[in-house]
């Protein structure tokens, strides 16, 4: 039974999974490990029964809380986007949400610390992911912008809610290197910029337009 609910079926089936890979494709995804987890992690888990047969259109859906699970374009253009400048080891990601994004990351990095606002979300992203036998994520509930100091330097972070200007604490807690990919800006005109620390400065390149909830302080 369990089995049957991972691998999906109709709807939620290996073909409807390839049909979304290909999409993904055709927009440019190039990354073969990234297609695979696209691939291969069950998006429908992470949605209400009621959504599952939606769960492999490349839309972001409703996940509770005003909060919507990420598009899997998005999901697959940011990872590709912080692993491009090689492997990242020590990651961290604010807005868990559902943890949908965590779970492709997941075995594509050696660790990923993860924090979500929303405590109810956080908790139902901890089961599933321990029902996916992903074991390299370290949770917590709290106010990302402020990153995770205990277990910075971080490689690489992903932020998937858009603050309007960039959190320095998170600048600051990359390592020389590290890669920081953040939508930043109000509704309706937020892009997607990567920051790469070096020696020296901070670079900065502007990936394109997105669409992201807002990132917001303090803890529900
Ligand atoms: N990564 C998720 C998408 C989550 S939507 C996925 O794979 O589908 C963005 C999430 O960011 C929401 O759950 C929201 O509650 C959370 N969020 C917003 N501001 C935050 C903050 N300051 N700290 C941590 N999480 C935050």
């Amino acid at each position: 039974m369990a089995d049957t609910r991972l691998a999906g079926i109709g709807m939620t089936s290996a073909r409807t999974r390839d049909r979304l890979v290909q999409r993904l494709r055709d927009q440019g995804i190039s990354n073969l490990a990234v297609l695979d987890r696209i691939r291969n992690v069950p998006r429908h888990i992470f949605v209400d029964e009621a959504l599952g047969s939606r769960a492999y259109e490349d839309t972001a859906l409703p996940i509770g809380f005003g909060q919507t699970i990420s598009q899997p374009y998005i999901v697959a253009r940011m990872t590709e986007a912080l692993l491009q400048a090689g492997p990242a080891e020590n990651v961290l990601e604010v807005g868990t949400g559902c943890g949908y994004q965590t779970a492709v990351l997941s075995p594509l990095v050696a660790r990923i610390n993860t924090i979500e606002r929303i405590e109810p979300l956080l908790t139902r992203a901890r089961e599933r992911l321990r029902e996916l036998g992903l074991r390299n994520v370290r949770f917590r509930h709290g106010d990302g912008s402020l990153g995770w100091k205990a277990h910075a330097p971080f490689d690489g972070i992903l932020v998937a809610a858009a603050p309007l200007t960039v959190p320095e604490a998170l600048i600051q807690q990359l390592r020389v290197g590290g890669r920081l990919l953040v939508p930043v800006g109000p509704e309706g005109e937020q892009q997607l910029v990567r920051y790469t620390r070096k020696e020296q400065r901070v670079e900065r390149e502007v990936l394109g337009p997105v669409a992201f909830v807002p990132l917001l302080g303090g803890i529900a």
